[in-house]
């Protein structure tokens, strides 16, 4: 039977969110323990674990036909593969980093010093599209310490809350990249899996939107009750049902994140009282 490949971080900071997002959309796994490679029984999918820096390479081969990665290692590695969708976690940032006693003067101040990184390819960028000279030293790990040791004065490392580059006398000064992950693709998949690539992606979306978006229900007195029903955008338009006591009705609704507080305000203002807020499972449109 035909299956979809899918690579995805055998451990580390991808591997946890890369599996629940598989669960989350109804695949069960067998063997994650085992961590080389397993295969749902519910879906069509096999699943292959792998250092994240080796699955644009995979996904290009078409050795996997999809994979979760990085976009710092995507735009890194500089594969021929298509991104299919951003997947909103595994947020962090590519930054220069200098010694926090150092003043720093812009990114002309670069010029000449040398940086340590992982990422050569995106700093030869940055500085190229700044017009910036300077010497880059590639190593692998624990970029952070490079200034310490004497191996460089500047580093470009990847940062999510700044702690690291904290404890080792760094500050951050410019963002070279913001990154999330993201599903890519390989760029000839048959017919037969760009469907299944298609059920996975659907429900991925649906995965996606139930996060960002949560089910409210409210009661409000009905001679205020246009006014309540105007500030709920809605899927289509809120669910009104009578209550017990007369003279009031419980209005249901759906509030996406970014109008979430904005908008209970606004309800709390038109005369709604007990605002409930539940977490959205699956959300299909
Ligand atoms: P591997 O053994 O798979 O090569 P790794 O050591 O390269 O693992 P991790 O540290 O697990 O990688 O990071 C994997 C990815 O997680 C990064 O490439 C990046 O996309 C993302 N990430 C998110 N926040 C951070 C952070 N603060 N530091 C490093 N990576 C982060
Ligand atoms: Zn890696």
């Amino acid at each position: 039977m035909m299956t979809l490949r899918i690579a995805i971080q055998k451990s580390g900071r991808l591997y946890e969110d890369s599996v629940s997002l598989l669960k989350e959309c109804g695949i069960d796994l067998r063997n994650v323990k085992d961590r080389l490679r397993t295969e749902s029984d519910n879906f069509p999918l096999e699943v292959f674990f792998l250092r994240d820096d080796d699955i644009p390479q995979y996904v290009e081969d078409g050795v996997a036909d999809i994979g979760i990665v990085g976009e710092n290692v995507l735009f890194e590695k500089g594969k021929s593969v298509e991104v299919v969708e951003k997947l909103g976690f595994g947020k962090c940032r590519l930054a220069v980093a200098v010694p926090r006693a150092e003043a720093w003067s812009g990114i002309g101040s670069l010029s000449g010093r040398r940086i340590a990184t992982s990422y050569p390819r995106l700093v030869k960028g940055f500085l190229a599209e700044h017009g910036v000279e300077a010497e880059i030293h590639e190593i692998s790990g624990s970029v952070e310490i490079a200034p310490g040791i004497g191996l460089a004065d500047v580093v470009a490392d990847l940062v999510s809350s700044g702690s690291t580059l904290f404890m080792n006398g760094l500050k951050e000064v410019e963002t070279i990249l913001q990154s999330q992950s993201v599903l890519i693709r390989n760029h000839a998949l048959d017919a037969g899996r760009l469907e299944l690539l298609a059920r996975l992606l659907f429900r991925i979306q649906a995965v996606k939107k139930a996060k960002r978006n949560k089910y409210v229900l409210l009661n409000a007195p009905n001679d205020r009750l246009q006014e309540v029903i105007s500030l709920l955008p809605g899927m289509r338009s809120p669910t009104v049902l009578p209550l017990a006591e007369s003279g009031w009705s419980s209005v249901h609704s759906v509030l996406s994140e970014d109008q979430f507080w904005d908008c209970i305000e606004k309800l709390k203002a038109a005369g709604a009282e007990g605002i409930l807020v539940i977490p959205i499972e699956k959300m299909v449109l």
